[in-house]
């Protein structure tokens, strides 16, 4: 005997679905196999629906409707999600202004010309126009790099775990490389810097302990086959109380005195002072280059708030010499990389051009009082819609992010939101699925909303994205 329900007779066939007006106009506007993967996913989703009225038969829940039109209707839905593009620009409300996960730095409208300018037509990359012979693709990047480091030299890969690979592959392989216990940092699980100094083939030498590394602990594991004292940023934490390290300058000095090198990985890789705009210090690259580090690596797409690239700058020969190395082609940079890079250290040149040019910097050192009137602003339509109670002000604060100035504690105001019927998180879930995708803070209960992070000509449509997730809750 069939233990199936009969209902599952009664669903309309896929070629039925497929003449329905909704869907048949679907068809002209999108590929019939977005379309129908569409209808058959929603035809699934009956049968597991059937299925399950069928275990619980007795209850008095109502059968699905299976009319051809109720089904259509629902694979409109599943088909404007399925011809959505995957990868797609959200709003990012939770204040963490260098999300790794929401693409850490947005590009500054600049870097976003320069590479439309060159996406669809060919470029210059690797054609000396004056000479008329190959040229470098570092060619366009080197010059500003230099000029606004110090450097002698530069080069410009992948990421900056790739900087970090190739500098100590092209520098130490098969040799040893001292670093503090205290600098032995992991970066969002993805840099582990033992594992990528034992990929890239040099042997780590840890020495000092977590809080306390001084002068005589390098001095004393310098062995035959030391190759370079390298000095790690702990970029995404900060050690207080009773700690000491070695300054880049003292560092440089040990190495050089023995004939070693001095490498640096800074991992965000800061070009202004923004202790003048009140926050904590973070080291510059021209200070490393300054205090006569050999090598210094740093991001693209932290606080210098460009593309993902990994940056090395320093002395000329040992530049050439990660150039040459033959995985320098495997972490090499593409033309769109080049193109935003170029365009966001040409925005370098001007300081106050820069600060308001480029998001990540701008986000940065936004007036509290701004933020203030903007939170305010947003929440009148929402306290007339819902009513004071569930619409409230906090004093807070944003964060940094990305493995950068960890201590940093940047004072905003958040925006508040509670929904007793769909609950933060349901509220949270909402957003993140509506047009624009909204990604906001849930802290103890509580929705929060942090317009640092949130472009002031979006708050618009982060208004209406908010309306949209919450119109059930209307009293
Ligand atoms: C972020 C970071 C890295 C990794 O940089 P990516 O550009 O993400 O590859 C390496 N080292 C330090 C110290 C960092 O902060």
């Amino acid at each position: 005997m069939d233990e199936r329900s009969p209902l599952l007779r009664e669903l309309p066939a896929v070629d039925r679905l497929l003449q329905e007006p909704a869907l048949a106009g679907l068809l002209e506007q999108m590929p019939r196999r977005l379309v129908l993967a569409a209808v058959q996913e929603t035809l699934q989703r009956y049968r597991q629906r059937i299925a399950h009225h069928h275990d619980e038969s007795g209850s008095s829940a109502a059968a699905p409707d299976l009319s051809p039109p109720a089904l259509a209707r629902e694979a409109v839905e599943a088909a404007l999600r399925r011809g959505r593009p995957s990868l797609r620009p959200v709003i990012n409300a939770t204040g963490v202004i260098l999300h790794t996960n929401l693409g850490r730095a947005p590009l500054a409208v600049a870097a976003a010309e320069a590479v439309a300018g060159v996406m669809e037509q060919y470029c210059n990359l690797e054609i000396d126009l004056e000479a008329g012979v190959r040229g470098s693709r570092q060619a366009h990047l080197e010059g500003l790099l230099c000029d606004l480091t110090g450097a002698e030299a530069a080069v410009v890969v992948n990421n900056n775990a790739a900087a970090v690979f190739l500098t100590l592959n092209s520098c130490a392989a098969g040799k040893e490389v001292i670093v503090s216990r205290g600098q032995l940092v992991e970066i969002g699980g993805s840099f582990r810097l033992p594992e990528v100094m034992a990929a890239s083939g040099v042997r780590l030498v840890e020495v000092g302990t977590t809080n306390k590394t001084y002068r005589s602990d390098y001095e004393k594991a310098i062995a035959e086959d030391t190759a370079a004292l390298m000095k790690v940023h702990t970029s995404n934490y900060h050690l207080i109380g009773f700690t000491a390290s070695v300054e880049a300058a003292e560092l440089v000095s040990l190495a050089h005195s023995r004939d070693l090198l001095a490498v640096e990985d800074l991992g965000s890789g800061l070009l202004f002072d923004l202790t003048r705009y009140g926050l904590p210090p973070e080291p510059l690259v021209q200070d490393s280059i300054a205090a006569g580090m050999d090598l210094v690596t740093f991001s693209g797409d932290k606080l210098l708030g460009g593309p993902q690239a990994g940056i090395i700058v320093g002395r000329e020969k040992l530049i050439r010499k990660i150039r040459t190395n033959q995985l320098a082609r495997a972490l090499r940079v593409d033309k769109l990389t080049v193109a935003a890079l170029e365009a966001t250290l040409r925005l370098y040149l001007d300081e106050r051009k820069a600060m308001q040019a480029i998001p990540a910097l701008r986000a940065l050192t936004i007036p509290l009082s701004r933020l203030r009137e903007r939170a305010e602003a947003l929440a009148a339509p929402l306290k007339e819609r819902f009513g004071e109670e569930g619409v409230r002000l906090w004093e807070g604060s944003s964060r940094v992010g990305g493995g950068a100035l960890p201590a940093a504690e940047l004072p905003t105001v958040l925006l508040s939101l509670s929904t007793p019927r769909l609950g933060s998180s349901g509220l949270a879930r909402r957003l993140r699925c509506g047009d624009p995708a909204v990604l906001v803070r849930l802290q103890r209960e509580r929705l929060l909303l942090d317009l640092r992070t949130v472009d002031p000509g979006q708050d618009g449509l982060l208004l209406a994205a908010i309306l949209a997730a919450m119109k059930d809750e209307a009293p």
